[in-house]
């Protein structure tokens, strides 16, 4: 059954999956959820939440509010045809004969980006691509320069590590975190295996990149990940 090739290679359980519903190349879980059950630490008993109910957008869903939800199974809809969806920019050039090729492609293309958490211990991508109005958009003559893609309802999404590669923040060192030299939106711990990099380091470093993207592009860029 096909339809997961374009989230190959995300780290990560299935019972995580929904909670900031995973994405990757133009592909989110929450277009093959049909449910998710999960035992409602509240109520004392076993829930059943349909896909609406799960509220699912762009790194989002019911979850992240709900600490008293955990997820138990993830009921997939998956197509018993191979239609890829190759939107996405670095695929739109490619065509494959099976979801075998697609996985591979794109695990490859994500090893060329991403450094290896083992080598470079990161989170992955640290803030989600803002997504603006259209009247946003043309009012702010900064961004123009940037690319743009067509959202939802209308609205425009920006890439957050675009704008940090053109503000020359790619490989920069802050404290003992640093941008990765292979995609400028990946925070690695630059002092592993030998030093410690602290939660300070990340928060200084999360300040610091709100503030440059702040004042350069008028955006104020969302954390992806959580802080415990
Ligand atoms: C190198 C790297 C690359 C990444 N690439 C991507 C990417 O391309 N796209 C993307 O979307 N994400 C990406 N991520 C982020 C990560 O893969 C996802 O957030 C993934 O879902 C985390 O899974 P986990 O099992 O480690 O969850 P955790 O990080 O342990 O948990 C995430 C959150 O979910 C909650 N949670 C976990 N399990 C359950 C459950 N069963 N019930 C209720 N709540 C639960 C936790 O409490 C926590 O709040 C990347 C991360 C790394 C390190």
């Amino acid at each position: 059954m096909f339809g997961l090739g374009n989230l190959a290679g995300i780290p990560g359980t299935v019972g995580a999956a929904p909670v900031q519903n995973i994405g990757a190349y133009g592909e989110e879980i929450s277009s093959f959820i049909d449910h998710v059950e999960c035992f409602d630490l509240d109520a004392n008993k076993q829930v059943k939440l349909t896909k609406s109910e799960c509220k699912f957008g762009y790194r989002k869903s019911i979850f992240q509010e709900s600490d008293n939800l955990i997820i138990v199974s993830v009921g997939l809809s998956l197509s018993k045809k191979f239609e890829p969806k190759l939107d996405y920019q670095d695929l739109k050039d490619h065509s494959f004969t099976d979801e075998g090729e697609l996985v591979e492609t794109v695990r490859n293309i994500r090893n060329k980006k991403i450094p290896d958490p083992k080598d470079f211990p990161n989170l992955g991508s640290f803030f989600k691509n803002p997504i603006i109005t259209k009247e946003e958009y043309e009012k702010n003559s900064k961004l123009h320069e940037l690319k743009s893609y067509d959202s939802d309802n209308g609205e425009i999404k920006l890439s957050a590590g675009e704008m940090l590669d053109k503000l020359g923040l790619k490989g920069l060192q802050l404290k003992n975190i640093g941008l990765s030299n292979k995609h400028a939106l990946i925070l690695i711990n630059c002092v592993y295996p030998n030093g410690i990099c602290t939660a300070k380091d990340v928060k200084y470093a999360e300040n610091y990149l709100l503030n440059k993207v702040s004042d350069s592009y008028g955006i104020t860029l969302e954390r992806e990940p959580i802080y415990l």
